[in-house]
């Protein structure tokens, strides 16, 4: 094999050649325990940088096997040592003065997660190797090659990266990060068992630095979590680990129970950030985010209103029928859904895709669709209101279904007949208020009227049809791009995503967009619905993680960044795709029990 003094000698001949002479590098290079592979060179300085791996052999490197000796460790360390790369990159990008040259020249990216932990394809950690997969700008001036700049960059610095943070990293903290992530999915394993669908620790710090940041809010300004003593449970950790400046084997806090949870109080009373907390607790988090204690069910999905979606062929009957003009909603399909149909929408679709508890803010929330009370039932008639509220669904959805439900609701108490557990927010601090708003619910009757005519049936399972999602445009067989976190252009067509609220990463959105194509080309067919394409995902994301999603992908070389996304928020990306068509199938939904379980893996 060729090794980096061969890669030395094409540098020095290519110096200021124009662009297109770095393919000249393409190929795979040694140094010792090192072995850079260069697996695609960018067409200019500007483009989206080279992608490149670096690996070291474990001989060298010497990573302690107890780190990733099963798929949960595995998953924490190597997020863990993305994160040390990452560091160790911006360190020497510090030390090593500006970079030089156009555009991304001397760039060095790694993607690397922020509060939330993720499977993701940046490293990849065996008994005999450690690889770390890179974007590098390769160094120009104007299109003019700095051979110089690249070897500095690709012959030296790189690897100083390398030896930095995948050399023997300092153990302790690499064990703390692993413990700690281990911990929390154990935690999430046993919910189910409890009969909780989340839990949030004593001591969290819930509230952000600001809504732009995710980080946490500076410790003096937080009034840490307390869990009221009737809702306390403690649960015990798999392995000790240093909780608040202690060892500690179990863990306390409070247990939010399946069933309807509603989460009252006044307003600015920290509702919302508990729910929020509660929200992103489906993912693990990185050791000092405040929330990493707080742990949540794999299946809970926020449904919100969003008006101005599209939907496609929804059965949203159980929540509105009989619209104006006789419009169809066993079927309801819209260009431009109002915001409660565009929450009775998603709230079906999270169902169809096998939701096991469902979160709703009134801050997010269509009023129509959350309430109608006693005056409103007398002034306008059952029979010219097409809205079945939630209030009227929300237990039937634990009795019949299974699926539980917290609800942030600080304006209406209708909804104290429905709940199993009623929590108070007062200055942060949450109180069990479950028997006070039941004497009041008997008391002070609300005097509305169930109106509701037909039960929840079980969800219309749809098939989305071939060819109605196609990701090419123009002459390009495949174009997808990520704009943002939420913005996503799949082909001809844009999804928009800012009200899916549980996507964390731009690369988790880069990820889904190449999973819908991917599902395109090989899962859908006729008549795979659109659950057991979902399902078939989450075997590959198991089996074979996501080294496979990118169109462009060959076997063995760089894959592109990848985090894994939750399919809700697949199924999500599908369903706002307007180009989307779907049949539905004959066949009810009558095994909700397995794919529950598939959601909650
Ligand atoms: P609500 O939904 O009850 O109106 P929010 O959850 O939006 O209230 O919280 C209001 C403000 O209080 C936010 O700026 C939030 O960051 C802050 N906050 C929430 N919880 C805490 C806490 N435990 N300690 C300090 N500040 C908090
Ligand atoms: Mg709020």
């Amino acid at each position: 094999m060729p090794n980096i003094d061969d890669l030395r000698r094409i540098l020095k001949r290519i110096d200021g050649r124009s662009y297109n002479a770095y393919h000249e590098i393409r190929g795979e290079f040694e140094l010792d325990a090192f072995r850079l592979c260069v697996d695609h060179v960018q067409g200019d300085p500007f483009a989206s940088p080279s992608k490149l791996r670096l690996r070291v052999d474990q001989s060298f490197a010497q990573l302690p096997a107890e780190l990733f000796d099963n798929s949960v460790r595995r998953l924490a360390f190597e997020d863990h040592l993305a994160r040390r790369v990452r560091r160790a990159a911006r360190d020497c990008a510090r030390s090593g003065g500006e970079r030089k040259g156009s555009g991304k020249s001397g760039v060095v990216l790694v993607d690397a997660g922020g509060q939330e932990v993720l499977k993701r394809t940046a490293i990849v950690v065996t008994s005999e190797w450690v690889e770390v997969r890179l974007e590098v700008g390769l160094p120009a001036n104007g299109r003019k090659i700095l051979g110089r700049e690249a070897e500095k960059l690709l012959c030296e610095r790189l690897f100083a990266i390398a030896r930095a943070s995948l050399v023997q990293p300092p153990a302790d903290a690499a064990r703390h990060f692993v413990d700690c992530i281990e911990n929390q999915e154990a935690i999430r394993d046993q919910l189910s068992s409890l009969g909780l669908i989340a839990f949030v620790a004593d001591g969290s710090r819930l509230p952000r630095e600001s809504g732009a940041s995710d980080r946490p809010l500076a410790a003096q300004n937080v009034v840490a979590f307390e869990s009221p003593e009737s809702l306390r449970v403690e649960i015990d950790l798999l392995r000790p680990v240093e909780i608040g400046g202690a060892l500690r084997s179990s863990i306390e806090g409070l247990g939010v129970r399946e069933g309807v949870t509603l989460i009252v109080g006044g307003g600015y009373h920290g509702k919302s950030t508990l729910l929020d907390a509660i929200e992103r607790g489906v993912y693990p988090h990185i050791p000092g985010d405040g929330r990493e204690w707080v742990v949540s069910d794999r299946g809970l999905v926020k449904i919100r209103a969003e008006d101005g979606r599209r939907v496609e062929k929804v059965d949203i009957d159980a929540f509105i029928r009989n619209l104006p003009q006789g419009r169809s909603t066993t079927a309801f399909e819209s260009d431009d859904a109002s915001g409660s149909t565009s929450q009775a929408a998603s709230l079906v679709e999270a169902l169809e895709a096998g939701a096991s508890g469902l979160l709703l803010d009134e801050d997010t929330s269509a009023t129509n669709f959350m309430v109608r009370d006693a005056r409103m039932q007398a002034l306008i008639q059952k029979q010219h209101e097409p809205i079945t509220p939630f209030v009227e669904r929300v237990r039937e959805l634990h009795e019949s279904l299974s699926v539980s439900t917290v609800l942030v609701m600080g304006g209406c108490g209708d909804y104290f007949d429905t709940a199993d557990t009623v929590i108070a927010l007062r200055d942060y601090r949450p109180l069990d208020v479950t028997e006070e708003a039941r004497a009041i619910a008997a008391n002070a009757s609300s005097s509305r009227q169930m109106e509701a005519a037909n039960p929840v049936g079980e969800v219309a399972q749809r098939i989305p049809l071939q060819g109605s999602i196609d990701a090419s445009r123009g002459r390009k067989r495949v174009s997808i791009r990520t704009r943002s976190l939420d913005q996503i252009e799949f082909g001809r067509e844009e999804i928009d995503l800012r009200g899916v609220e549980q996507l964390v990463d731009r690369s988790q959105t880069r990820a889904i967009a190449a999973a819908i194509h991917f599902a395109a080309e090989r899962l859908i067919d006729c008549d795979r619905t659109l659950r057991d394409v979902l399902d078939r995902l989450d075997t590959l994301f198991d089996e074979r993680g996501l080294d496979e999603l990118d169109p462009f992908y060959r076997v063995g070389q760089h894959p592109g960044n990848y985090p894994r996304p939750r399919r809700f928020e697949l199924a999500a990306a599908i369903n706002r795709l307007r180009s989307l068509q779907v049949r539905q199938s004959e066949k009810r939904d009558s095994q909700r029990g397995p794919t529950r379980k598939t959601a909650r893996r």
